[in-house]
């Protein structure tokens, strides 16, 4: 399973600091339009200016302005992203879109809950620790051996 991870994007727009949490779930975009996730309301903000994207467990910026490249300082660099460019997301980095400068806050990780299972020797269904018959099979669980899955409900 792949880790899961969120990201923490910081920001000042109208003298106002402003953070959002991006997950890996679903891309998030940075533009002029209402229909942006992260809104810049600034003529020299592209309609939809870069999308921010989760992948095995980091995330990437990419430029989707064919005018505007997005400047990104990280320790090491100075660089520019092209349009359709990619850059890996580092916590301390800052990348700038139109006058805003954003600044990646944190890179975390998302624990998910572990729940104690039993696994039946005969069927090998998973069981709730309390039982003491296979609630499938009905065969006593005194010789199954206990596994820790995540506690989403899922038997793997
Ligand atoms: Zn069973």
């Amino acid at each position: 399973m792949p880790e899961e991870s969120k990201l923490i994007l910081s920001w000042s727009m109208d003298g106002k600091s402003h953070t959002y949490t991006i997950t890996g779930n679903r891309p998030v975009t940075v533009g002029r339009r209402l229909e942006c996730d992260i809104v810049l309301p600034d003529p020299s903000v592209s309609r939809q200016h870069a999308t921010i994207l989760g992948a095995n467990g980091g995330f990437q910026l990419r430029n989707l302005s064919q005018v505007n490249p997005i400047p990104i300082q990280t320790a090491q660099a100075l660089d520019q992203l092209a349009y359709n460019q990619t850059h890996a997301l580092e916590a301390g980095m800052t990348f700038q879109i139109g006058p805003i400068e954003f600044e990646v806050t944190g890179i975390e990780k998302i624990e998910k809950p572990k729940v104690e299972k039993i696994k039946c020797s005969n069927c090998g269904k998973l069981a709730a620790l309390e039982l003491m018959e296979c609630p499938w099979c009905g065969v006593s669980l005194a010789t199954g051996q206990r596994v820790t899955v995540d506690g989403d409900g899922k038997d793997t």
